[in-house]
């Protein structure tokens, strides 16, 4: 079971660099990972930062991180007082739901994230993101409300 009230909250201008990036790798997968701050049950993203999709013999359906990346994105977030809070992920032509192969990533990696995003592509089109957590006995993953949040927004430069 996951505790009632957990939420990722993302500005819509975040949202649309997101969308932006996984566009631009269909009809391969795209990842990358969200920055941002944990508040209680809440997590507030402030970044989406692309990362590399490492697998080259089935990128269409399959992501991995470059892991040095990954450590350089994570010591850039926390010098800065945040952290990666979530990965992202699309599924070109696929619903927006993790895989078995993603649950199994999910249950395995020593990394543990607090948000799984899975965005379905369709036609070099995001037509949906969803959020998932990992259940506390880390045996699946589990739909979480993603809200995306106008109210957010950095005020205009000047
Ligand atoms: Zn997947």
């Amino acid at each position: 079971m996951t505790p009632a009230g957990f939420r990722l909250s993302i500005p819509r201008s975040v949202m649309s660099g997101l969308r932006s990036h996984l566009e631009a790798g269909y009809p391969l997968e795209a990842c990358g990972v969200l920055i941002g701050r944990i508040d209680g049950q809440t997590y507030t993203v402030r970044e989406f930062r692309p990362m590399r999709n490492t697998v080259v013999d089935r990128p269409h359906d399959r992501y991995r991180f470059d892991d040095l990346e990954h450590l350089r994105v994570q010591r850039e977030a926390e010098g800065r007082g945040l952290e990666i809070i979530g990965i992202v992920h699309s599924h070109p032509d696929h619903p927006a739901r993790p895989s078995a192969f993603d649950t199994n990533w999910a249950m395995d990696s020593r990394d543990s994230f607090n948000a799984y995003v899975v965005a379905r592509v369709e036609r070099g089109g995001m037509m949906e993101a969803r959020t998932y957590r990992l259940s506390l006995e880390r045996a699946r993953l589990e739909e979480e409300p993603l809200l995306i949040d106008d109210a957010g927004e950095k005020p205009p430069p000047g």
